[in-house]
């Protein structure tokens, strides 16, 4: 029997348990850790809560852990409740699929400000994420400020722009959807360093800016090239350039505006003892493509700035890291002898959920070249880790806690919301009675 322990119960642990079940069948034990008691990781914290079919992708890792010989462990940290060497003892190999939880920095002045926030900071507001939910982010200003030309910056300028009505039939927490509510903001500026041929924004989550009830999206063509320097796109890109362009064409009349400010690169932000107002360099492209600095500064006003700029993983004594990159040093996954790292904390924040899937694969696959299929370990296992959490008075989560968790979720659903997510650690063990 071998034994393995994936820690981290997002997409990319998901991915890799279902490989190591497919490739063991009954000849391995797969134990999926969390350090909350309930997993999924970026499904539940990360996806924002109007985009329940991406979500949707948690009933097929429901099937894994459902699958014999895969447990859930909730609950537990590493490097809190146990270290990288102590499940390695317990374990015949530990793959770490921890994601990238930490907002990358600025790097200018100001950005410690009140009213300047980490796009990981932000979202994890709107989600519920027991470490933002006091978050509290300011809305009493009329402006916003996102930096950042991905799909983050898409989800935070979006949810900043929608009205109770249209978060109908998401998960969004009471907090942010009441906050959201009452917010005064009606100029959201996204910030992006380079050109609208550099976006690294998908067709679909532009397309939805174009139906929004109270928000109009505004680009200025003069910020784009010829219309047939378009043609030398690859086709996604193509088709978010040409959706960008078409906002162009939007005549209505709305509340609100979204302003796609290209070529713009944040030098400072400066107020009052809290955010008022960036100071922005405008930028042209060099040789290489990469944004360089024209001189000419303006300002944009934004009493809540949200840096949407990429993320990173955090790093663990005694594991290899690569700073630049912000993930675990590896070699295709290989972080040391029987440590992994799958995902994120593999590969850095790039790519879609889908991405995961053959990157655990792969993992997995090492792995069963490594130690077939057939081999036998002698590690302790879950049994072993049982023991020690409990010599910790640690109270590990299952998978019949995570299910009672979630159906008193359920339970207090109200119009608007299917779900009313606890936002507290502590509420999560209190349904549990402890
Ligand atoms: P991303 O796609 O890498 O975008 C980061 C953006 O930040 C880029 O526009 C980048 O510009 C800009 N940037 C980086 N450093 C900067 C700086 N110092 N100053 C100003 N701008 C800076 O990252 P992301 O938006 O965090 O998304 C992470 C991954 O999750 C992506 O693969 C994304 O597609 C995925 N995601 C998908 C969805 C979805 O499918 N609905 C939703 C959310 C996220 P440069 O290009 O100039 O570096």
């Amino acid at each position: 029997m071998r034994h393995f322990a994936v820690v981290g119960s997002g997409p990319a642990g998901f991915y890799t348990a279902e490989a190591l079940q497919k490739a063991y069948g009954e000849q391995a034990r797969i134990d999926i850790l969390d350090r909350y008691p309930v997993p999924y990781g970026l499904i539940r914290f990360g996806v924002a809560p109007d985009h329940q079919s991406l979500k949707a992708v948690s009933k097929r890792y429901d099937k894994v852990v459902e699958s014999a010989g895969v447990d859930f462990i909730g609950n537990v940290t590493l490097g809190r409740d146990v270290s990288v060497a102590e499940l390695l003892d317990l374990y015949d190999a530990v793959i770490l699929g921890i994601g990238a939880p930490h907002d990358r920095k600025l790097g200018i002045p100001g950005e410690d400000l009140p009213g300047v926030v980490g796009s990981a900071e932000f979202v994890g507001w709107y989600n519920g994420h027991p470490e933002f939910a006091d978050l509290d982010p300011p809305l009493d200003g009329t402006h916003a400020a996102v930096i950042g030309n991905g799909n983050v910056a898409l989800d935070c300028a979006r949810i900043l722009s929608k009205t109770r009505a249209e978060f109908e039939g998401s998960d969004i927490v009471r907090h942010a959807l009441e906050a959201l509510e009452q917010s005064a903001i009606r100029t959201i500026t996204i910030l992006g360093r380079r050109g609208p041929h550099q976006i690294a924004m998908t067709p679909k989550e532009l397309g939805e800016l174009g139906h929004l009830e109270e928000t109009l999206p505004v680009v200025d063509l003069n910020d784009f090239p010829p219309r047939a320097a378009d043609e030398g796109l690859e086709p996604g890109q193509r088709k978010s350039v040409t959706i960008l362009r078409e906002f162009a064409d939007i005549r209505a009349n709305k509340r609100k505006s979204m302003i796609f400010d290209f070529f713009a690169k944040p030098l400072r932000i400066e107020g009052d003892g809290k955010a008022e107002r960036l100071v922005v360099e405008r930028t042209e492209l060099d040789e290489k493509g990469a944004a360089r600095g024209t001189g000419e500064t303006y300002t944009v006003p934004a009493s809540l700035v949200i840096s949407c700029i990429g993320y990173s993983t955090p790093p663990i004594e005694g594991v290899a890291y690569d700073e630049r990159g912000g993930k675990f040093l590896n070699e295709a996954g290989r972080i040391g002898e029987r440590l992994f790292a799958v995902g994120w904390a593999r590969r850095g924040p790039t790519g879609t959920i889908g991405t995961n899937r053959p990157d655990g694969y792969e993992v997995a696959d090492r792995i069963a070249a490594e130690m077939p299929p057939g081999s036998s370990g002698e590690r302790a296992g879950a049994e072993g880790l049982k023991r020690l959490l409990e010599s910790r008075g640690v109270m590990p989560t299952d998978y019949d806690d995570w299910r009672k968790i979630e159906e008193t979720e359920a339970a207090n659903a109200r119009p608007g919301s299917p779900r009313e997510k606890f936002v507290r650690v502590a509420h999560w063990l209190e349904t549990l009675g402890r």
